[in-house]
């Protein structure tokens, strides 16, 4: 498609295979254009183009990940939701959700919970997590393979909301996103024509809509989120159960909630709001956040 030279087109890009990046327009319409490989662009960047030259807007939120080696990857930009998916098999990895919260609302992502697989016996696994949970997220027990459930996470996206889903391989992650949207597969390998070896083109990351409202993106890679990176600060800001409505009860910045004086955290598991397992859990937490921070700032030093 060929746009006026001298006209800006606001857009989003709605796909990334590393040499180009799909644009999508307010009036329904597409166009290809190439970036360099390492241009920073990602999935969700709202863009201005005018002829070739692609001009990045300023970010809302931002999704990134660590990887193996502890280097920081941006996957995506301007979502507002983060769908948190966990299963009754695979058993999540200790401590997953509670660092996949605090790492979403770091971000300034709405996190929400997916309990998939409840054609599974799950019974216990949802009592467990609504007791815990129920408080600060939405929760959402549904089975991606029957379509059981479905209907409500189809609402909570349609009033235009933008998000990922994140869990360890094999909750069905996947499974869940063909099911909401079932154009999927009808878009790989659309964008051939930008491979210049002429082999088959692999999709980096691709923004989906609903056909309900609200929109997804797929970001392949991005497996596991135990690799996330969230600081002693985040943890004591965002851990899920200290909040009240929404709010941290603790007023203290920087305040570790550990045995600080008139910290309000302390005051309600005293008071049996809190309870001792969940502030047990934090602690753990804590020291094992505080432990990592050690070495990163070692690492650094060395680097
Ligand atoms: P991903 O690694 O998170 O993307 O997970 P997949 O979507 O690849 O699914 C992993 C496995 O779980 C596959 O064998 C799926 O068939 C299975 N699976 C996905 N959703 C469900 C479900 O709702 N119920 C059951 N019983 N199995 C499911
Ligand atoms: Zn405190």
């Amino acid at each position: 498609m060929k746009r006026d030279d001298q006209v800006d087109c606001r857009g989003v890009i709605v796909a990334h295979y590393g040499v180009a990046v799909e644009v999508a327009f307010a009036d329904g319409q597409r166009c290809a254009v190439r970036v360099k490989r390492n241009s920073g662009h990602v999935i969700g960047d709202e863009v201005v183009i005018r002829g070739e030259v692609l001009r990045r807007l300023p970010r809302r939120t931002e999704l990134r990940r660590r990887d193996a080696t502890g280097h920081i990857h941006l996957l995506a930009a301007n979502l507002d939701l983060l769908g948190i998916v966990v299963a009754p098999v695979p058993v999540m990895p200790p401590n997953f959700l509670d660092r996949a919260i605090v790492a979403a609302r770091a971000a300034d992502l709405t996190p929400f919970l997916v309990v998939n697989k409840v054609d599974l016996d799950s019974d216990v696994l949802i009592a467990a997590l609504r007791t815990t949970y129920a408080a600060s997220l939405p929760i959402f027990p549904l089975s991606a393979a029957s379509g059981a459930g479905l209907d409500p996470l189809r609402a909570f996206f349609s009033s235009g909301h933008r998000g990922a889903f994140v869990g360890t391989t094999g909750v069905g992650k996947s499974s869940l996103l063909n099911a909401l949207c079932p154009a999927i597969d009808l878009r790989v390998g659309e964008l051939n024509d930008y491979n210049d070896k002429g082999c088959h083109t692999t999709t980096v990351s691709t923004l989906h809509a609903l056909p309900d409202g609200g929109e997804l993106v797929d970001t392949p890679g991005f497996q596991d989120f135990g690799m996330v990176a969230i600081s002693a600060e985040e943890l004591a800001a965002y851990f899920p159960g200290f909040e009240e409505n929404g709010v941290n009860t603790c007023r203290f910045r920087n305040c570790r909630h550990r045995s600080e004086p008139r910290c309000a955290v302390i005051a309600r598991v005293e008071q049996g709001v809190v309870s001792a397992e969940r502030y047990r859990t934090y602690l753990e937490l804590l020291d094992e956040v505080e432990a990592s921070e050690v070495v990163d700032r070692q690492r650094s030093w060395k680097d």
